[in-house]
C-alpha cells in the first residue's frame, strides 16, 4: 500500500491519496519490471544493502508507460520495517537518451557503410569500364559477347546498391537548389498514382504560402518515391497516402526533447498512410540499411536508409510514427531558405560526337582505374598522360612541351589531394581545365557533400559514356 503520497505522486500516477491507500504500488508498475521491484524490496525489507537508486516503468491510470527513478531509504515505521520512496518522472530522458543512441548507431553504421561503398566505388569502376571497354573492341555477334553484358549489368546492380549505401553515409554529392516543394509534389503526381495502382486514393494538401527549402530537387523525388512505395506495400487492400506540406516553427522547447534538432523555421513534408502500420520493435529499426519485414526478393532494407541520409545531409530531420492497424506517417523538416526558387534550366540534348584529340593528364593513384581512363580517352582519341599522385603529375607537366588541355585528377590521394595538384598545375598552366572525379564525397573538395559551384566532377563508377561526355563538356 502507498501512504501519504505526496500531491506530485498523485499527479503522476493518476490516482488520488484515498485510491492509493487502497492499491498495491506493484500493480501500478510494468509487468516486465515486477520481479525486479519486488525482489529488490524484500531484500531490503530484510536487511540487505542494496543501490538505493534505481529505474523502472510504471503504467498510470490513463494506461501511459512512464519511466521512474526511484530513491529509497529503509526507515522503521511503527517498529516495521518500511521503506520512503521518491519517485521522480524521468519519460524525458529516457526519450531523449534512446534518440541519442539511435543516432550513435546511425552515425556507426554509417562510417561503415560509407567505407564499403567507397572501396567498392573503384572495385565498379574498373569492372563496369573493362567489360564495355571489352565489347566495344570484339564484334557484335562474339559468342563471348552475352557474357559481358551480363557483367555489365551485374556491375550496374552493384553500383545502385552501392550508391544508395553511399546516400545512408551521407557521403553522396548533392546539388542542392532553392526548391518550393509545392512545385516538386505535383509534378510527381502522374508517376505516384501509376506507381501505387487504383486501390489507393492519393490525398495532397499542400499549405499556401509554403516557405522554400535548399535541397536537391532529384533527392527530395527520390524521398517521395521511396515512402510512397512502402506506403503502397503496408496497404495490400487498398487505403490512402496523404502528402502533406506546413511551414513549422520549431522552438527551444521542442529541440530540446528531439535530438540534433536546431530550434528555427522548417518546411515539414509528411507522408502517412493507412496502411498496416508497425510494431515498436519494427519502428525502431526502419533507417537500419538492410532492415527490412519483407519477404526475399520483394525489399532491399535500403529505401528508408537512403531517405535518411539525404534528409540528414541536407540538415533536415525525419521521424516516423505508427500504429499497427491504423498506419504511418513520416515526418520530414528541412529548413526553410529566405531566397527565390531557382528556375529550372533546360536541359540541353548533346548529340554530337564525343571522341576529340586534345592532351589529357589522368592523376590517379588506383592502378586499375587510371588505367581504366587513360585507356577509354585514348579510344576517344584524346591524347592521354598519366600520373600516379600529384608529385608525378608536376613532373610529367614539366615534361610535356605541348599543351595540356585537361587535367582529369581523383580527388583523396596520398601526399597531395587533387585540389592542390589542381592550383598548383593550374599557377603554371592557366588555360589547363580540371576534371575531379570521386567516388566519395570528401572535404578535399566538397562541403559536406555540396558541390562548390564552379568544380567540375564526375562520380565514380563512371561508364565510358559518361565520362567521354563529361570531357567533351569540359573542353568545349
Ligand atoms: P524495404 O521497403 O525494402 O523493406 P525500407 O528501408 O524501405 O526497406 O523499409 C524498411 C521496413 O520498414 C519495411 O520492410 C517495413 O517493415 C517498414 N516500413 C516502412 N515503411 C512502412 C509503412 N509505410 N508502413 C508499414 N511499415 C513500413
Ligand atoms: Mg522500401
Amino acid at each position: 500500500m502507498i501512504k501519504f503520497p505526496n500531491p506530485r505522486t498523485e499527479e503522476l500516477v493518476g490516482y488520488s491519496a484515498e485510491e492509493l491507500a487502497t492499491i498495491r504500488f506493484t500493480d501500478l508498475i510494468h509487468p516486465e519490471d515486477t520481479h525486479m521491484v519486488l525482489d529488490r524490496h524484500r531484500r531490503r525489507l530484510k536487511g540487505e544493502s542494496l543501490p538505493t537508486t534505481y529505474s523502472f516503468r510504471i503504467i498510470n491510470r490513463a494506461g501511459e508507460e512512464l519511466w521512474t527513478q526511484l530513491n529509497t531509504v529503509a526507515i522503521t515505521w511503527e517498529g516495521r520495517p518500511a521503506t520512503l520512496n521518491f519517485l521522480r518522472d524521468i519519460t524525458p530522458q529516457r526519450k531523449l537518451e534512446a534518440q541519442l543512441q539511435q543516432s550513435q548507431k546511425m552515425e556507426a553504421i554509417g562510417a561503415l557503410a560509407g567505407g564499403v561503398a567507397h572501396d567498392f566505388n573503384n572495385l565498379l569502376t574498373t569492372i563496369i569500364g573493362c567489360s564495355e571497354l571489352m565489347m566495344m573492341s570484339i564484334g557484335k555477334d562474339h559468342k563471348l559477347r552475352e557474357n559481358l553484358e551480363d557483367i555489365r549489368k551485374a556491375g550496374d546492380r552493384a553500383a545502385s546498391l552501392t550508391r544508395q549505401l553511399l546516400a545512408f553515409s551521407r557521403k553522396q554529392i548533392l546539388e542542392p537548389k532553392v526548391i518550393d516543394l509545392n512545385d516538386v509534389i505535383p509534378d510527381m503526381d502522374k508517376m505516384l498514382r501509376r506507381l501505387i495502382g487504383e486501390d489507393i486514393d492519393l490525398e495532397t494538401s499542400l499549405a499556401p504560402d509554403l516557405g522554400r527549402v535548399e535541397a536537391d530537387p532529384g533527392q527530395i523525388e527520390q524521398i517521395i518515391m521511396n515512402l510512397a512505395v512502402n506506403a503502397r506495400d503496408a496497404m495490400p487492400r487498398g487505403g490512402k497516402l496523404t502528402m502533406e506540406t506546413a511551414n513549422v516553427d520549431l522552438d527551444e522547447a521542442y529541440a530540446r526533447s528531439h535530438v540534433a534538432v536546431t530550434p528555427g523555421p522548417y518546411v515539414m513534408m509528411a507522408i502517412s498512410d493507412s496502411g498496416t502500420g508497425m510494431e515498436v520493435e519494427t519502428l525502431a529499426n526502419i533507417f537500419d540499411p538492410f532492415f527490412t519485414t519483407k519477404e526475399a526478393g520483394k525489399g532491399t532494407g535500403l529505401g528508408l536508409s537512403t531517405v535518411y541520409g539525404i534528409v540528414k545531409q541536407s540538415n533536415g530531420n525525419i521521424w516516423a510514427y505508427s500504429e499497427l492497424g491504423k498506419g504511418t506517417i513520416f515526418k520530414i523538416y528541412l529548413p526553410r531558405v529566405e531566397k527565390g526558387v531557382v528556375e529550372k534550366e533546360e536541359v540541353e540534348a548533346t548529340a554530337e560526337s564525343l571522341t576529340g584529340s586534345e592532351t589529357i593528364l589522368v592523376v590517379e593513384d588506383n592502378e586499375m582505374v587510371r588505367d581504366l581512363a587513360q585507356t577509354i580517352l585514348q579510344h576517344y582519341g584524346y591524347s592521354v598522360l598519366a600520373a600516379q599522385d600529384g608529385e608525378e603529375a608536376i613532373k610529367v607537366s614539366k615534361e610535356h612541351d605541348g599543351p595540356i588541355d585537361l587535367m582529369l585528377t581523383d580527388v583523396v590521394m596520398p601526399k597531395m589531394s587533387g585540389r592542390e595538384v589542381s592550383e598548383h598545375l593550374n599557377a603554371l598552366r592557366p588555360d589547363m581545365k580540371v576534371l575531379y572525379m570521386s567516388g566519395y564525397t570528401d572535404n578535399a573538395i566538397l562541403h559536406h557533400g555540396v558541390l562548390d559551384r564552379e568544380m567540375v566532377f564526375i562520380q565514380k563508377p563512371f561508364t565510358t559514356d559518361s565520362l567521354a561526355r563529361k570531357v567533351r563538356e569540359v573542353l568545349d
